[in-house]
């Protein structure tokens, strides 16, 4: 450097030097990024959500108390650091929910809840239904006031709780008409339904042979909130970068109501949050976007919406050079598992370059001597979104419901035949419920992604608009028909009941 012009001027430039001098950190660097990760504070996290859940009915479900205070931490945590822009981004969406009780003739028979049901009681005489109940006139009179029981079969559920309310039943049990229970979804909230549950065909059947001998009598108890509530996403961008290409990476921030959600998804985010955190000590080239998603649990809500807001121009959802998702990444019995970017394990096939962030989180695992597999798309979390609208998206996911092979056995170690998560979607997932050496490798290997992307976007080709239109007309029409298997597969089934519609 040369050094030129007068003392004064040497003396008017000295305090920009020092506050350029405390902005010069090191540009990020994939070791000492990874450095900074500790299992400690993955679990002190860990154990901030359980407490959340704890002091608010045992779970995070979106828009609850225990998913606002999660909601608030991590923005607040965040804005803390001064590193990133913070936004709070709020939507409305329906939250529905319930719990029923029913016994016939004074014993207690398992009642399926019908998402979208009003709540209600009723007791006295069963009314059985002798048509398929999808019209007011096809119900007897005497239904009026009384509990309907009428098939599964032809119309949806919707169909026969409005004609059950229409016809003037206090409330409605479906029965089902193939083997097993019953729950489904009414298909829209605030319909003009009688409280309705399912029961299985067996229970259905055993009460109208009884029906046949005499007077059945009913006591039913349906407790349901059907509610819009407001809920948020929580986005942080790092201040710095270049914030024409940007990583975008996240998880979601809610549980189902049943439990509290420690491995689902409190282990994404807790390891996304680490990593932003450890982040703030270094300087980037991109821009870095961590995203954590409300209402996934409901149907992927919070990042379908944040998209929907980008996506008003093609050139914002272009500066989003990949998207990373990480949703259940500690779980108790697991597996590493890479999603599957580059389609040659499950014939979904990400898009452009989802095959390169692929390949480069497994020679993350190789790197570190460590086993990996592929994991599909299965369209089931938050990078749904991003992969219909054409970004190369990747992933980790360490297995839900499904169970662990005995060739994964052999590779991880663990319990063949046993669910990869046996506490999933349950009161068990807790924070007892994460398995550390996967917690903190994955955190390790979230890390690795973020100081190599933060860099550079080299080993990704440049963005190609109308590459990326074709590859979301591939993906939304692989959705529309359905293809999807049912490889490791983190299925989210709705807010209560099943999504069955008739
Ligand atoms: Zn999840």
């Amino acid at each position: 450097m040369r050094t030129t012009g007068s003392l004064a001027s040497l003396a008017l430039a000295l305090p920009a030097l020092v506050s350029a001098a405390k902005d010069c950190k090191p540009y990020v660097d994939a070791e000492k990024l990874q450095d900074l990760i500790n299992l400690d504070d993955l679990l002190a996290g860990s154990q901030k959500l359980q407490e959340f859940a704890d002091a608010h009915g045992g779970h995070r479900a979106f828009g609850s108390g225990g998913h606002n205070a999660t909601v608030d931490y991590l923005y607040d945590t965040l804005v803390a650091t001064n590193y990133f822009d913070v936004v709070k981004q709020p939507f409305t969406e329906i939250y529905a929910d319930g719990k029923a009780t029913l016994a016939v003739d004074g014993q207690s028979v398992p009642a399926g809840i019908m998402t979208y049901t009003p709540g209600g009681s009723a007791t006295g005489p069963v009314v059985l239904v002798p048509g398929l109940g999808c019209t007011p006139d096809s119900f007897p009179a005497e239904v009026e006031g009384k509990v309907a029981m009428v098939s599964r079969g032809e119309c949806t559920f919707g169909e026969k709780s409005r004609s059950a309310k229409a016809a003037g039943a206090a409330a409605l049990i479906i029965y089902n008409n193939v083997p097993g229970s019953l729950s489904g979804t009414l298909g829209e909230a605030f319909g003009d339904y009688a409280p309705v549950v399912g029961i299985s065909a067996e229970d259905g059947q055993a009460i109208v042979a009884a029906l046949e001998d005499g007077e059945v009598t009913v006591d039913l108890q349906i407790h349901a909130t059907v509610e819009e509530r407001v809920n948020f996403n929580v986005i942080a961008e790092t201040k710095g970068g270049d914030h024409d290409n940007v990583l975008v990476l996240g998880g979601h921030s809610d549980s189902v109501t049943a439990g509290p959600g420690i491995n689902d998804d409190g282990s994404g985010i807790i390891g996304v949050l680490n990593v932003a955190l450890a982040l703030t000590r270094f300087r980037v080239k991109n821009a870095v976007r961590f995203a954590f998603w409300g209402a996934e649990e409901f149907g992927l809500l919070g990042s379908y919406y944040y998209i929907k807001q980008v996506n008003q121009s093609d050139v914002e959802l272009s500066k989003i050079r990949a998207y990373l998702n990480f949703d259940m990444i500690a779980s108790p019995n697991y597996i590493y598992g890479i999603y599957d970017g580059d389609g040659d394990a499950f014939n979904l096939t990400g898009p452009p370059g989802s095959d390169v962030l692929e390949r480069d989180f497994e020679d993350f695992f190789d790197s570190m001597n460590l086993p990996h597999v592929p994991t599909e798309f299965s369209g089931r979390s938050d990078y749904a979104a991003f992969i219909e609208n054409g970004i190369p998206s990747g992933g980790l996911f360490t297995g839900a419901e499904q169970l662990k092979t005995p060739e994964e056995a052999a590779l991880f170690g663990g319990d063949a035949g046993v669910a990869y998560d046996v506490n999933y979607h349950l009161i068990g997932d807790d924070i007892n419920n994460l398995n550390h050496d996967a917690f903190y490798v994955n955190t390790l290997s979230i890390a690795n992604s973020v100081a190599k992307y933060a860099i550079s976007f080299d080993s990704l080709e440049p963005v190609d608009v109308a590459k990326r239109h074709a590859a979301a007309e591939r993906a939304r029409l692989f959705k529309r028909t359905g293809v999807s298997s049912h490889g490791h597969s983190h299925s989210h089934s709705g807010p209560c009941g099943g999504n069955d519609k008739r």
